[in-house]
């Protein structure tokens, strides 16, 4: 009977070495000099909960921390956007403004009052005096033709300050050689300073085609996952039509649909 246990193997030897080797490091490490502090990691503040009166555009930028007035490529003198966005913009259209590119900023930050504003005007333009009268069916329609270019209140990128239009909402102005220029530059550049395209050609149903609207996507990406986890069609009042939001299917066909690349 050969007697393994008193004359062990080459290989139990080398385990045997192998494990003194490894409490003398760990004996070592435990030592407080060669223990430095672990690093804090702070959670990135783009992860934070969204408030969703922000959501939903119901509070004043200009009284908001995070957001800054800015100047110098506005086509109005109130217009704001968070500061990290409005930062990004204005490295943008300073090199932009190098490359032969002058942008100027046409829409930022929009709250409810304003899109409540914007969209009852073309509700009385569209639907006459009498709006409240029509059918239902009627209604949907006049709704569905201001949504192709308008977003409801408390259902617009523009309330978060982070979503801008460029130069011009009239698509003639994109089409024209100048804007053509300037779009493609913005296709090929914007990217690299956070600012995406969002209303994109080609997608199903939705806000048409916008090539003048850009969102800060460092912000805008995390917005929208909120604006999805936290608003529900109970949040979607206060303004005419608002009682049509679900039957128009606002959060799916318009606010979710952005450009894929663009998706949380
Ligand atoms: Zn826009």
């Amino acid at each position: 009977m050969r007697n393994l246990k008193l004359f062990p193997t080459l290989g139990q030897k080398l385990l045997s070495i192998l494990l003194v080797v490894l409490l003398l490091c760990l004996g070592g490490l435990s030592g407080e000099e060669n223990n430095p502090p672990a690093p804090i990691v702070q959670p990135s503040p783009a992860k934070e909960e969204v408030p969703i009166q922000v959501l939903l555009g119901k509070f004043k930028p200009a009284e908001h921390p995070d957001f800054v007035r800015i100047s110098g490529y506005n086509n109005h003198p109130a217009m704001y956007l968070q500061a990290r966005a409005k930062a990004a913009l204005d490295s943008l259209v300073a090199d932009a403004a190098k490359a032969g590119i002058h942008l100027n900023l046409v829409s930022a930050t929009r709250n409810f009052d304003i899109q409540k504003a914007i969209w009852e005007r073309k509700i009385a333009e569209q639907g006459g005096r009498h709006f409240d009268t029509l059918d239902k069916e009627r209604k949907i329609n006049i709704l569905r033709d201001i949504l192709s270019y308008s977003s409801m209140p408390s259902a617009s990128r523009h309330h978060w300050g982070t979503d801008v239009d460029l130069c011009s909402v009239e698509l003639s102005f994109w089409n024209s050689p100048r804007g053509k220029r300037y779009s493609e530059w913005l296709t090929v550049n914007a990217a690299n300073y956070g600012y995406y395209l969002v209303y994109s050609a080609h997608r199903e149903g939705g806000h048409n085609y916008e090539p003048w609207h850009w969102s800060y996507l460092p912000i805008s990406g995390h917005y929208l996952q909120e604006y999805r986890r936290q608003v529900t069609y109970e949040d979607i009042t206060g303004f005419s039509g608002a009682e049509y939001a679900r039957d128009l299917d606002i959060f799916e066909q318009y606010v979710s649909n952005v450009m894929q690349s663009i998706l949380p």
